[in-house]
């Protein structure tokens, strides 16, 4: 099985409740959305060739062919693997457009998935794989799709079908924009799951920054439905990661 992908490396998690692991990226390409934030818009496009790190933080890489055979990548994967690393993170793009790919992996390392959420059916396909799924929800003003109701149903059925087998997560990217009300509907559905999952806001990282008030009024707003809410930015751009 072969899958195409943009590019492989070895670097800091970032966003979310595991923000300062160690991982394997292997980010895919193509996504179904077209978000307004998006910060790798190159990877949603399929192209010839992918990018894979010959040492970890050199900024050095070789290319090969796309698509990538599995056994190709678990060896790219092996190569830059470390003491400290400690899952293969699989993004994008969006991963779940390659879930019978993810499930043939066959790898003794655990996976740490990071979704857009939209694709539930995929997501059924390898929940059992997965030890840890960090899913986005999309707001309206993010302007991810024409059809927003079927992608917020969509993402909720994804979700509850990661938290039934995995540690799962959500993560909300906020812009100056975003009120209690375009949140709302994101927070009672994650509520009517389970409360108990971790809601992670995340300010989008831009010039324009969301006002420290507007995070606190947020924040409040989803704990009153919500056991465990966050605010973590992108900790991996603070420090010139990729
Ligand atoms: S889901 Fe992710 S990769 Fe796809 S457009 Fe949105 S931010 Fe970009």
């Amino acid at each position: 099985m072969q899958a195409h992908i943009e590019e492989v490396f070895n670097s800091i998690q970032g966003e979310g409740t595991h923000a300062g692991t160690r991982q394997v990226f292997v980010r895919f390409q193509q996504c179904q959305l077209h978000c307004s934030y998006c910060d790798t818009p190159g990877s949603r496009k399929v192209t010839g060739s992918c990018r894979i790190e010959k040492k970890t933080g050199a900024g050095d890489f070789y290319t090969v062919k796309n698509p990538v055979s599995r056994d190709l990548l678990i060896e790219a994967v092996q190569e830059l693997w470390s003491p400290s690393t400690k899952h293969i993170s699989l993004t994008g793009g969006e991963p779940l457009i390659h879930a019978d790919f993810i499930r043939e992996m066959d790898t003794e390392h655990p996976l740490y998935l990071e979704t857009n959420s939209g694709l539930p059916d995929e997501a059924r396909k390898i929940k059992d794989v997965i030890a840890i799924a960090s899913c986005d929800i999309k707001l309206k003003e993010h302007d991810p799709t024409c059809h927003y109701d079927e992608l917020l149903k969509n993402e909720l059925e994804t979700i509850a079908i990661l938290n039934g087998s995995s540690e799962t997560f959500v993560k909300i990217v906020i812009l100056p924009e975003t009120t209690k009300f375009s949140l709302s509907s994101a927070i009672n559905g994650i509520a009517s799951i389970d409360p108990c999952i971790p809601l992670i806001l995340q300010p989008v990282t831009s010039d324009n920054r969301v006002p420290a008030a507007l995070l606190f009024e947020l924040m409040d707003h989803a704990a009153k439905k919500l056991k465990d809410v966050r605010v973590i930015p992108q900790t991996h751009k603070m420090i010139g990661l990729l």
